[in-house]
């Protein structure tokens, strides 16, 4: 479908006397047989004349030559032949010139397999050889690789995660380049780092990009990172198992046996978002609270854990737990079910189901207002939710007034 709508927009230059051509990361995955998510096109049209022919259209980067063209409901990015000069910064180019000819083009591309444009009759232009690659399952620069690194040190880290998302190897200069240029990864932004490394974490073989990066200790600009990713070699099969982001870096915390403060602070040094940063807190919390101790009351059981944080993140908790365990041949889904079978078995779950009030609590003790009353009404909660005890007026205020004198 989305190849379709694109395929109108390759016509539509074509119509108006101009080349063009998909590029890139579609090309490669068409060729490997993989999931497209999203089709960039190359033409030799200029901005100007890309806007006019779609009408449609977002001028998303023009110093760049990008236009997102709109058609039918898909979005596409087209941009303008254009080669790069200097790379001062090492990772944006100074100046980006348009050009003509689209073999300049597919030579400012960073890999070979990346390097492929195909026209919409299926034709493919393949002048580095990237097709062989391909079938090869290597990462090759286009060119010297320690001059694209040079140029941009992004690239470092895209061959790790390319060779993590296609199993690819790296080929030995890649490689040997990967080493003798890691130190580069400072110019790079943290942001940027995290994106390249939760794609990694997140592809289908983890402990493959995480091998090649040790390999050539190429977080060596960070410490920490560096450490973590030696120290969590031995679980990087499990990261697979689980489903979200959090889950995986809080499994590569734990298994680098870091405190829950040095946890935080490598997710900090990455610019996680507070959502990220609060829910993989959350979850080496929990498993740290539901290890089996030697002192019984210092760790807690599931029950207990539904009605403090809820089913959702219970569950997530749980594929944590099961990945440290490394339950491997128990079915995760039946996991999660006995988890929310618990949950749903909980005679209450919130506040709200109590048969008692924060005002009722008022009334029946004659204290002013403060924050015993949601102490007391949590320990309400969990007296009837955990120990089954009655969900009563009566019940609740004999046991609300113990409380408040225990508090
Ligand atoms: P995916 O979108 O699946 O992550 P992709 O290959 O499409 O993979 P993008 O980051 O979307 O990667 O970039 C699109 C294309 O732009 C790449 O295929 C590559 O040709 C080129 N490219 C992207 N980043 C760089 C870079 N840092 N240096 C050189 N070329 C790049
Ligand atoms: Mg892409």
């Amino acid at each position: 479908m989305l190849k379709e709508q694109a395929l109108y927009v390759l016509a539509q230059l074509e119509e108006n006397g101009y080349e063009a051509f998909f590029v890139g990361g579609c090309v490669r995955d068409w060729l490997l047989k993989r999931p497209v998510h999203d089709i960039d096109i190359c033409t030799n049209a200029q901005p100007c004349d890309i806007m006019r022919i779609f009408p449609d259209h977002i001028p998303t980067g023009l110093q760049h030559g990008t236009v997102s063209v709109k058609h039918d409901g898909a979005i596409f990015e087209v941009t303008t032949y254009r080669a790069e000069a200097a790379y001062s910064d090492h990772r944006r180019p100074d100046e980006v010139r348009f050009v003509s000819d689209l073999r300049e083009d597919l030579a400012r591309r960073d890999f070979t397999i990346n390097a492929m444009a195909m026209d919409r009759h299926g034709r493919l232009s393949d002048p580095f050889s990237g097709q062989t690659d391909l079938l090869s399952g290597l990462v090759r620069t286009v060119g010297s690789a320690q001059e694209r690194f040079t140029e941009d040190a992004l690239r470092l880290l895209r061959a790790a995660r390319f060779a993590a998302q296609l199993q690819f190897d790296l080929d030995s200069k890649t490689e040997q380049a990967l080493a003798d240029c890691a130190d580069l990864l400072r110019h790079i932004a943290p942001e940027r780092v995290r994106v390249e490394l939760c794609k990694l974490i997140g592809s289908d073989y983890p402990w493959h990009g995480v091998a090649i990066i040790n390999r050539a200790e190429l977080l060596r600009v960070y410490p920490e990172l560096d450490q973590l990713f030696k120290l969590a070699a031995p679980y990087m099969h499990r990261v697979r198992k689980l489903t979200s982001l959090a889950e995986k870096w809080a499994l590569l915390l734990y298994a680098s046996g870091a405190t829950n403060e040095a946890a935080l602070s490598l997710v900090a040094l990455l610019r996680m978002s507070n959502r990220e940063r609060d829910k993989i807190a959350l979850l080496l919390h929990i498993v740290t609270e539901m290890r089996p101790s030697w002192d019984e009351s210092e760790s807690i059981g599931w029950e207990h854990a539904l009605l403090r944080y809820g089913p959702e993140t219970c569950v997530e908790a749980n594929h944590l737990l099961q990945a440290i365990w490394w339950e491997q041949d128990e079915a995760t889904d039946s996991h999660s079910q006995s988890v929310i079978d618990t949950y749903e078995r909980l005679p209450v779950k919130s506040l709200k189901e109590l048969a008692v009030t924060g005002k009722d609590l008022l009334t029946a003790t004659d204290k002013t207002a403060g924050p015993w009353i949601a102490h007391t009404l949590q320990h309400l909660l969990e007296q009837v939710a955990l120990y089954h005890k009655p969900n009563t007026p009566e019940w609740l205020l004999a046991e609300g007034r113990k409380e408040v004198e225990r508090y």
